[in-house]
């Protein structure tokens, strides 16, 4: 899978906006570089990737609708980038395709792009730029390197933590277990479960923290503050932490959360 350049065939680039899209742009240059140490900076493909004027990298927003950027990826664009992927490069080796904000795929978009990722011509490359890689679909991410760069504070933490923070700060316990029943319906496989415990690990650990400095990077985390003591707060992110481990022995969505559920009002 892997080509002369040293880069992998599809890579998703997860973290932050900004931090994601020099990074994607970088290894885009480094893609369509033609000098002996990519990207070199000075040959004419990489000359022109940095005026953003390269033909063949080809961002997934020149085959959206206007109203769908930053929104919505659906199926449409990502058949359009498939049908292009057939005409073969005009300048450099390689022929790369900027998938930003890739979380905002859809299902159908996602198994839509899952097949061109298995079937692209080799000269293709895929950079997913998103702001996590536990939104896509783990046979996605089964082909694909990751590659994290920074985080933006607000998406330091998936909704789904921030949402249960919030219901163990300001809930009921019948919320609680309405909420984690909400969960498990939506089928969560076990890299979704881990990130989603790994969060709430996190969340309860900056939330002691910030009790300390006095800074609170989200509401959350004062939330969690004037609801737990801080041992309830180190008891839950242990309870988290063991949660992960689990994971990894495939106990089932269900089981998992019913024994998270029970850790919290103990
Ligand atoms: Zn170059």
């Amino acid at each position: 899978m892997e080509n002369q350049t040293g880069l992998f065939h599809a890579t998703i680039v997860a973290g932050g906006a900004e931090a994601r899209r020099n990074k994607g742009l970088e290894l885009a240059q480094r893609l369509v570089c033609s000098g002996s140490h990519p990207p070199c900076g000075v040959c004419r493909n990489c000359r022109k990737a940095a005026q953003g004027i390269h033909p063949d990298i080809r961002f997934v927003t020149e085959f959206m609708r206007k109203e769908d950027v930053g929104v919505a990826i659906k199926i449409d664009p990502i058949r359009a980038l498939r049908n292009d992927t057939i005409i073969r490069p005009n300048e450099a080796d390689r022929k790369v395709y900027l998938i930003e904000d890739a979380q905002n795929l859809n299902l159908n978009a996602q198994n839509a792009l899952l097949k061109v990722l298995e079937e692209g011509p080799p000269y293709a490359a895929f950079l997913l730029l998103c702001d996590r890689a536990g939104a896509l679909l783990e046979t996605i991410r089964s082909r694909c390197t990751v590659e994290l760069v920074e985080e933006d504070p607000q998406s330091a933490y998936t909704p789904e933590a921030l949402g249960f923070a919030r219901v163990i700060s300001g809930g009921t316990e019948l919320d609680r277990v309405k909420y984690l029943t909400a969960m498990e319906q939506k089928k969560p496989d076990r890299f979704a479960l881990e990130a989603f415990l790994a969060d709430v690990e996190r969340l309860c650990q900056d939330a002691v923290l910030a009790s300390v400095t006095g800074r609170y990077s989200v509401p959350e985390l004062a939330s969690l503050v004037q609801a737990l003591p801080r041992d309830k707060l180190l008891s839950l992110a242990e309870a988290a932490r063991q949660g992960q481990t689990m994971t990894a022995f495939h106990v089932p969505a269900g089981h998992l959360l019913g024994w998270f559920g029970l850790q919290l009002s103990l």
